[in-house]
């Protein structure tokens, strides 16, 4: 970065009170339609708010509780962030409370950009695997989905039609920081199905009703495009006609299928498309 373009750093300010107009605008990224205003998002804990950075996500805020048994490390943290650009507020207990909604809050609060891609073009690594996911309900199991798409190596996640939003903080909880390492797409069903027509790998729709045992498929000669139904409605015909081959993941047992983000993983990690060897 050369001295033209480097970032100011920036400003640190001291609020107790939990009515601060600057508090209140934060406590409102706790609903959807403020972050899709905003364009930003809450990010709760060192952990989160350290990938971020490290992954290069810009943080506009930094809050922290001045009573955190921590200092060091968020002292080195907030340091760090302020010489990126990020404001620094420094709140007690009862304001990092009133903006998390929790009695016990993580020490460190961050405000963050969110981040869309484009859909991807032309794939043709054959090892490649994206993932699109219908009408995703649940926060929890939509980071949990980012975070195993991470550890599996997949490149990206659609999110199609009407989804819960991966920016909530249940769901950037539930990824454990993958979050910031996985591409996100977002969809309408019209614009999928007419994306869908330039992916020129194979297309894995997994389905209750799947012809195919999902270990029955060579997903080793093209890249594959993963599509996972909604979790009380599965696959509407629309999606699943457009899918290659329906996969069934057979089970024993009452129930009548899978958590949707422990089918994802089953896929996934069968597919083993870009997992690292064992070292011997
Ligand atoms: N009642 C829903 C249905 O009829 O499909 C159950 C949906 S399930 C909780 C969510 C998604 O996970 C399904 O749409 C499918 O993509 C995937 N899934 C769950 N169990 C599966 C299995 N045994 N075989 C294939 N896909 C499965």
């Amino acid at each position: 970065m050369n001295e033209m373009t480097q970032k100011r750093p920036g400003r640190i300010f001291e609020i107790t009170a939990v009515s601060n107009p600057r508090i209140k605008s934060i406590k409102a990224l706790s609903q959807k339609k403020n972050r899709d205003q905003e364009g930003t998002f809450l990010v709760e804990g060192m952990k989160l708010v350290r990938d971020a950075h490290e992954n290069g996500w810009e943080i506009d805020t930094l809050i922290y509780a001045a009573t955190t048994n921590d200092n060091t490390q968020v002292a080195d943290l907030a340091a760090k962030l302020r010489v990126a650009g990020s404001d620094i507020l420094e709140v007690n207990e009862k304001v990092l409370s009133s903006i998390t909604r929790r009695d016990n809050p993580q020490m460190v609060v961050g405000v963050m950009r969110q981040r869309w891609m484009d859909a991807p073009k032309k794939i043709s690594d054959p090892k490649s695997v994206w993932i699109a996911l219908d009408r995703v309900r649940d926060p929890g199991n939509l980071g949990t989905i980012i975070r195993t798409a991470d550890s599996a190596g997949a490149q990206g996640i659609i999110l199609v039609g009407e989804t819960t939003d991966p920016f909530s903080l249940e769901a950037t909880r539930a990824s454990m920081g993958s979050i910031f390492n996985v591409p996100l797409v977002r969809m309408n069903i019209e614009q999928f199905l007419k994306w869908r027509i330039s992916w020129d790998g194979m297309v894995v729709g997994t389905h209750l009703e799947g012809a195919t045992d999902f270990r029955s498929i060579d997903y080793s000669q093209s890249p594959v495009l993963l599509v996972m139904g909604n979790e009380q409605q599965g696959l509407p015909d629309d999606l699943a006609a457009t899918c290659d081959k329906l996969a069934l993941i057979p089970m024993h047992g009452a129930a009548d299928s899978l958590n949707l983000a422990i089918a994802t993983g089953v896929m996934l990690f069968h597919m083993g498309k870009k997992l690292p060897a064992l070292e011997s």
